[in-house]
């Protein structure tokens, strides 16, 4: 595709802080941002031209916005899957294509697409009842995790089974349809974050480190504590599931890894992603920009780190020491401008860059 030109509109489904830094991100490019989204006041609408608030079931508000941008992306990929169709019908241009969210959406879609590019991720079984349960349990054995197939996202909607009993009634405790998965026994989580551009392109970061808490993130580190060949294999599965879902944009995926330094997928985010904040001051080119370049057809931009990193979310009410990290030089702070400090909520990030 010819590259969009800066004055061009992008549009991108939904309102959160990631909405916020790709329209930041998207007018140091010089284009305007259109936001759809169904919250009223949202972290990306204060930021962005133009936003539109609106059911993403509302069909013609979704062809209203359609008519209004060159191309469409989105930023959380719990975007009904048919919204993103609807739009297409209504003639928008969407990146990534809808089949990387749809796969996206559901963890046993995600780990079977895993399973045949040859990416291995921990044993898992597809559970519509408790027999089913029982069943999948024998096989994989405690422990195990019990998630929501859908809608499950920083570790909302899961039930861990240490021991067979834990799971008497533990499916109409999920109340809804589920996935097994053997523990992971892993020394500690990874992600990779790749972009791949219209004509096939594909650049990626180094491995982001990931501690979480409570199943959020809380910490990202780089260099990661891992070797050559895991930063191959990483960079390699990355490549794969560009490929195969003729992707265009930043895509990311999350890995355990094992005491051998062998990777295990548990999950991809067809978007940016949380342990990729630090690349808005730690590489030549955000995965913001990188994802704005994509989609608009622009050339993919250097991904090369300048320095050691540490980015700390700022969950809750971490964020009420934003004057203290104001005052704090070695302190990179971003804030989300939600309007209320919620307990898990991600309110801002802090990043530090050590240079060597
Ligand atoms: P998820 O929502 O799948 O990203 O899970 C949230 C967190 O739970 C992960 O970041 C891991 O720390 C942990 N977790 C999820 N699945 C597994 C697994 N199969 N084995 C071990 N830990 C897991």
């Amino acid at each position: 595709m010819s590259p969009l030109a800066p004055g061009s509109t992008i549009g991108v489904l939904g309102g959160g802080q990631l909405g916020r830094m790709l329209s930041i991100a998207a007018a140091q490019l010089g284009f305007d941002v259109c936001i759809f989204t169904d919250e009223p006041d949202s972290p990306a609408a204060r930021v962005s031209a133009k936003t539109i608030v609106a059911s993403y079931q509302d069909h013609a508000a979704l062809a209203d916005f359609a008519r209004r941008v060159q191309v469409v992306t989105t930023e959380f990929e719990n975007v009904p899957a048919d919204a993103a169709q609807a739009l297409i019908a209504a003639g928008a241009r969407v990146a990534p294509n809808p089949r990387a969210l749809a796969i996206a959406q559901d963890r046993f879609d995600e780990k079977s697409f895993f399973n045949t590019l040859g990416i291995a991720t921990p044993s898992f079984a597809a559970i519509d009842s408790q027999a089913a349960l029982d069943e999948a349990l024998a096989r994989i054995g405690a422990p195990a995790i019990l998630k929501t197939r859908r809608l499950g996202y920083d570790g909302r909607g899961q039930i861990r089974i240490m021991h067979a009993e834990d799971a008497r009634g533990a499916y109409q405790k999920l109340g809804a349809p589920g996935i097994l998965e053997g523990f992971c026994a892993f020394t500690r989580e990874i992600s990779i974050i790749a972009a791949r551009g219209y004509d096939g392109a594909v650049s990626a970061y180094d491995l982001c480190e990931n501690e979480h808490a409570s199943g959020i993130l809380s910490r990202t580190v780089l260099p990661a504590k891992a070797g050559a060949d895991t930063e191959t294999r990483a960079r390699e599965a990355a490549r794969r599931v560009l490929e195969a879902l003729d992707y265009v944009g930043v895509l990311t995926i999350e890995f355990f890894m094992l005491p051998d330094g062998g990777l295990v997928a548990n999950e991809m985010a067809p978007r940016v992603h949380n342990s990729g904040h630090w690349t808005i001051e730690g590489a030549h080119t955000s995965q913001f920009a990188q994802h704005i370049r994509a989609i608009t057809g622009w050339p993919l931009g250097p991904t090369t780190r300048v320095a050691d990193i540490e980015m700390l979310n700022l969950i809750g009410e971490d964020a009420n020491a934003w004057a203290r990290l104001a005052a704090d030089p070695s302190a990179h702070l971003h804030l989300y401008g939600k309007r209320d400090a919620r307990a898990g909520r991600k309110m801002g990030h802090v990043t530090r860059l050590t240079y060597r």
